[in-house]
């Protein structure tokens, strides 16, 4: 492999995109803190002290691949983001992407985008343009004669639980084999035909995901979702690209709080936020050992973090409120970590 390989070169991507301030902060006239003065760069306006005072803040400055502002769209972020990584899964590589933040900075709208009918406009997220382009691959000269097939998996890990979003939250094991494979056992993968079958699967296991109990949208915000297009031929495995929604960063801070559920349900985020980062880290730098069984998150992933194709995308959500800029930091920080010098 030469230097200027640009598969090696790119192992790591990581991103940070800035939602515009919603109608809600607008409101209450919440301070946008968050700049983004080139594409590559973004400044906190960091308040000094407690105080509402933007006169006094203290400038702290981020370097990404990219970083794109609020008037960016899901379309522009997929293309410098997760499009990149797609042609790896057709010469037998896995992908990740991963879409990090706070509860409430994006990273739905970014990864799933919305087809629930709430809204005027479906709007397609990364899972439904990475889907598209797969099938564009699919039908091009190089790759339509290899009878290639086209699968979808969409499940949610929850407080160290894996449940299956395309069966009705079914319960699964994750087992290890002696040979380290690690195996989601009665995890459905969906044969798809087309993009419009894809959209279909998102639809049903985004549903899925905030339905069954009172508190699904404060459990949507505890737990990681995982959709993943994986490409088959006779049976066989040739590539996978895992496109996850991780949990709210912050509810990883939940450690110390009064009620022991919740408290746990911290400790399992915060556990596996660092476990991600550390794998992440690892394949960045090419190391032999990657720390994946320290979660369920990067024990279902272990085959993402190893092989020599394997690439990865970060994308850190940012809201652009001074209410949020002590979480906003801590998501800069976590994403600059994974940027190995
Ligand atoms: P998260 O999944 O990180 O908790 P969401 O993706 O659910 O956050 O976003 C919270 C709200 O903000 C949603 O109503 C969503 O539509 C909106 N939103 C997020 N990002 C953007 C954006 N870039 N442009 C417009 N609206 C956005
Ligand atoms: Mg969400």
């Amino acid at each position: 492999i030469s230097i200027s390989d640009p598969i090696e070169e790119h192992r790591i991507c990581v991103c940070v995109r800035k939602r515009p301030l919603n109608r809600h902060e607008l409101q209450k006239k919440e301070c946008d803190v968050v700049t983004v003065p080139s594409k590559c760069v973004l400044m906190v306006h960091e308040p000094k002290q407690k105080v509402d005072l933007t006169k006094y803040l203290e400038t702290q400055t981020f370097r990404f691949d990219f970083s794109f502002d609020e008037t960016s769209s899901n379309e522009m972020v997929y293309r410098f983001t997760a499009r990149p990584l797609v042609e790896t899964i057709f010469e037998g590589g896995k992908a990740t992407c991963f879409a990090y933040g706070q509860t409430g900075s994006g990273k739905t709208h970014t990864m799933g985008g919305d087809f629930s009918g709430r809204t005027q406009n479906a709007s397609k997220g990364i899972y439904a343009f990475a889907s598209q382009d797969v099938f564009l691959l699919l039908n091009q000269p190089r790759y339509r004669s290899q009878n290639l097939e086209v699968y979808v998996t969409f499940f949610e890990i929850y407080n160290g639980k894996v449940f299956d979003l395309l069966n009705k939250k079914a319960k699964l094991r994750v087992l290890e084999d002696g040979k380290q494979q690690v195996q989601v056992v009665g995890l459905q993968e969906k044969p798809v035909g087309c993009a419009e079958d894809v959209i279909k699967m998102i639809t049903i296991g985004s549903a899925c995901r905030t339905s069954g109990h009172t508190f699904a949208n404060a459990s949507s915000s505890r737990s990681h979702a995982c959709f993943q297009i994986i490409l088959r031929r006779g049976g066989q495995m040739i590539g996978k690209f895992s496109l996850v929604d991780l949990a709210g960063n912050e509810r990883g801070a939940d450690t110390s709080s009064a009620d022991r559920q919740t408290r746990m349900e911290g400790a399992e985020i915060n556990k596996s936020l660092l476990a991600l980062k550390e794998c992440i880290r690892a394949l960045g730098q090419n190391k032999s050992h990657t720390p994946f069984r320290e979660s369920k998150l990067t024990q279902v992933l272990r085959d993402s973090f190893i092989g020599a194709n394997s690439r990865t995308c970060m994308i850190a959500m940012i809201s652009p409120g001074m209410s949020s800029c002590e979480y906003t930091l801590n998501t800069l920080r976590y994403a600059d970590r994974l940027q190995t010098a």
